[in-house]
């Protein structure tokens, strides 16, 4: 089957291959070989990103489901997204999409600024590069997100985190809001459940914070007695008051059995109250408790 693609901005060559310097698993890929992401992949001794200008689907989303609720309140927002990841978590809720390969699931061309017109058409404030990560899709939505001001609208990100370098600083400097899932607060956690590590998320919500303009509001998940003990959302909100700021929104939302999870009980609202309690007790200034559940206006492809 005929691949759309573009040519990787974050790579370096080496001998016997190349190395893909887009997160920081930095997969090292001989010929034709793709890596854990599935998205990218060598070509010619290069790398290739093979989701570029195509999406798994559109919808039309209040903010709030992002979920930012501090950033252009009661506005639309055009959601997209592709295929692929760099985690592998195993409560994924959208696993359909971040375990697909390229093929599998993307529709047909959405060219940034195909994307952008659409929103301004359809009155949508920003546009939301979500559904899967757009870490592992950057110079897509780096493109898209310049297309967007052309028009006078926003960009936001949702995603992990899982980015570093310059691949780090090339997208955040672009993206104008971020929500940004902090899985837990443990490296234990994100190397069992998440097959990744926790420091590169801390780097990349210090560096989103102070050394860029893009709004930033923060998730985390709450599994039971996987990472919902007190002392461990104690110690989460002490990092936010010390290394980013009280006033700074996070959301803690409840868990839902899926994918490779799913011997675990959905997380109680008792959970989420506790919570919410304890980070206020903090001193955090803005907490949510989620998930926010509202219908998504889903826009047919043929709009493209
Ligand atoms: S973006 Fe994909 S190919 Fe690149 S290092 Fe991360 S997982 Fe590997």
């Amino acid at each position: 089957m005929f691949e759309f693609t573009s040519a990787s901005r974050y790579w370096e060559p080496k001998e016997s291959g190349v190395i893909c310097a887009a997160c920081p698993r930095r997969c090292f890929l001989h010929k034709d070989q793709r890596g854990a992401c599935y998205v990218r992949k060598e070509r010619n001794n290069q790398i290739v990103l093979t989701s570029y200008g195509r999406s798994s689907g559109f919808c039309i989303d209040p903010i709030e489901k992002k979920p930012l609720n501090h950033f252009y309140p009661g506005s639309s927002v055009l959601s997209f997204g592709t295929a692929g990841c760099n985690l592998s978590c195993k409560f994924c809720q959208n696993w359909d999409i971040s375990k697909a390969t390229s093929q599998d699931k993307l529709n047909s061309a959405a060219y940034p600024e195909n994307i952008a017109r659409t929103a301004a058409k359809h009155n949508c404030q920003s546009v939301a590069f979500t559904y899967n990560d757009p870490v592992i899709f950057n110079e897509y939505a780096v493109d898209t997100a310049q297309a967007c001001r052309e028009f006078g609208i926003q960009s936001v990100a949702v995603s992990a985190g899982y980015v570093d370098g310059l691949a780090r600083e090339t997208l955040f400097n672009e993206i104008d809001a971020a929500n940004i899932d902090l899985k837990a607060f443990s490296d234990e956690f994100y190397f069992k459940v998440c097959g990744g590590h926790l420091d590169p998320v801390l780097q990349t919500l210090k560096y989103i914070h102070h050394e860029t303009d893009c709004w930033l509001e923060i998730t985390t998940l709450l599994i039971p007695g996987l990472n919902d003990s007190k002392k461990e959302i104690t110690d989460l909100c002490h990092w936010v008051l010390e290394h980013l700021a009280d006033w700074v929104p996070i959301h803690f939302s409840a868990f839902h059995p899926d994918f490779k999870m799913r011997d675990i009980h959905p997380t109680p609202a008792d959970t989420l109250l506790t919570a919410r309690e304890i980070a206020l007790q903090r001193g955090l200034k803005h907490i949510y408790l989620g998930p926010v559940n509202t219908n998504c206006f889903t826009l047919p492809s043929a709009i493209f």
